[in-house]
């Protein structure tokens, strides 16, 4: 559910026209809905609710600071996957203690700024990199509290490019190895083993590849236990899908939910989650305006508007689907067109044809689903400044992220 509505024809945000929006913004902007962040978030919580649980936001999803700073207030930690996330988490106000680094590979950098912030846990992905970990937190004269997060090898039937758990991944340590990589971090005395990890790929539609996963990892927390490793923390990583609008809606965080804490009850571990996606993704659209319309040959018709693969990659990245639609009064659709950016690729192609009404020069459009990886895989590329990112509440909106300047594009550099 989203707060993305029609009134009288118009479509809003919460109380706000679009059009308004538009207006005073200018195109294209990223518009999230906060009525819609805080009963996603809420929605994710009671689900998980017979679990001790930990719910720390994939921060790459949606990285601004209103948003992360928002998610804070709703009891939410971070996943971070860089030193720059780690930035913007404190920036936001994040509690250090709800912090989890992930990712394959960490600078020394990164690494010693997580040591110093003191962050909850390092979801370590190689037995290589547990020897860097455990170096720097000794140089640092503490211990840094490990997971290792395990490839369970499931196949969660989604993308190609965002499955992370098949054999061929360059994700986890590969399962067959992992006791081994206990063992070995078990004699590193700048570490101090907490649990296990996984994190099985992106927009997962059905619940049994987690189901799966989680039976994989229950049975290695048993194994890692008689082994003498001192497991109190088990981390499902994120993951669930959301309705994109053009097939069947994923299972619900209810159902993931009651299916997880089945399968993980009595286990007595911290159930840690990841979720990025299932949060922000339908608390947010790209609003765009028509630049022009242009005939193709034959019967080709493009919508050409002013936000392009730069602003939203995932159409031309993962084939992904995006509802679009005119923000003024529905009219009947009366062509089928591609609405294409003004970027110089061929794979500039934001929606490929749809039946939409006729439009014109200045009409106004919205992406759909576009608040997770929509701003943060935008790019400045054919030196286009990234769009403004509006938070409304209510009546009320701001604008959490300036459009970018002209200035912003040289920011650094010299002749
Ligand atoms: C990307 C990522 C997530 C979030 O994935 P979603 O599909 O957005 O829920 C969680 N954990 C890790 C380790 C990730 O890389």
């Amino acid at each position: 559910m989203n707060h993305f509505e029609r009134k009288g024809g118009e479509l809003y945000c919460e109380e706000v026209p679009l059009a308004e929006l538009a207006e005073e913004v200018g195109t294209p902007a990223y518009v999230y809905s906060t009525a819609t962040l805080q009963r996603h978030a809420r929605v994710f919580h009671a689900a998980l609710r017979r679990l001790d649980h930990l719910a720390c936001f994939a921060v790459k999803a949606l990285p601004n600071l209103a948003v992360l700073s928002l998610l804070a207030k709703e009891g939410f930690g971070f996943d971070i996957v860089s030193g720059g996330e780690l930035f913007r988490a404190l920036k936001a106000g994040a509690d250090v203690t709800r912090i989890v680094f992930s990712g394959v590979g960490k600078r020394r950098d990164e690494l010693d700024a997580a040591l110093k912030a003191g962050i909850f846990q390092f979801n370590c992905e190689s037995e290589e990199e547990l020897i860097q970990l455990s170096e720097a937190a000794l140089l640092r004269k503490t211990r840094a509290r490990v997971a290792i997060r395990v490839n369970p090898d499931v196949d969660a039937r989604t993308h190609p490019y965002i499955a992370t758990a098949l054999s061929t991944s360059k994700f986890g340590v590969p399962a067959a190895r992992v006791r081994a990589a206990y063992r070995k971090a078990a004699g590193l005395s700048g570490l101090q083993i907490v649990g296990v990890a996984c994190h099985i790929g992106s927009q997962v539609a059905e619940v049994k590849p987690f189901v799966e996963a989680a039976l994989k990892l229950r049975a290695l927390v048993e194994r890692l236990r008689r082994d003498g490793h001192s497991i109190e923390r088990l981390d499902m990583g994120g993951g669930l899908g959301v309705p994109y609008g053009e097939s069947k809606a994923p299972a619900s965080p209810s159902e993931y939910g009651e299916a997880l804490s089945k399968v993980l009850r009595g286990l007595d571990v911290k159930v840690i989650f990841e979720p990025g996606r299932l949060l922000v993704a339908n608390a947010g659209v790209l609003l765009t305006r028509v630049l022009l319309r242009k005939r193709g040959a034959g019967a080709r018709r493009f919508v050409v508007v002013d936000a392009g693969m730069n602003d939203l990659l995932r159409p031309a990245l993962y084939g992904a689907h995006h509802e679009l639609e005119p923000v003024g009064r529905p009219r009947k659709p009366a062509e089928l067109v591609d609405v294409v950016g003004p970027v110089c690729e061929s794979a500039d192609v934001l929606a490929k044809r749809r039946r939409l009404p006729t439009l014109e020069t200045g009409d106004l459009l919205v992406l759909r689903s576009a608040g997770a990886y929509g701003m943060s895989m935008a790019s400045q590329y054919n030196a286009r400044p990234r769009p403004a990112e509006v938070l409304v509440d209510g009546r009320s909106w701001r604008i959490v992220r300036q459009r970018e300047s002209l200035d912003d594009l040289v920011r650094g550099e010299t002749v």
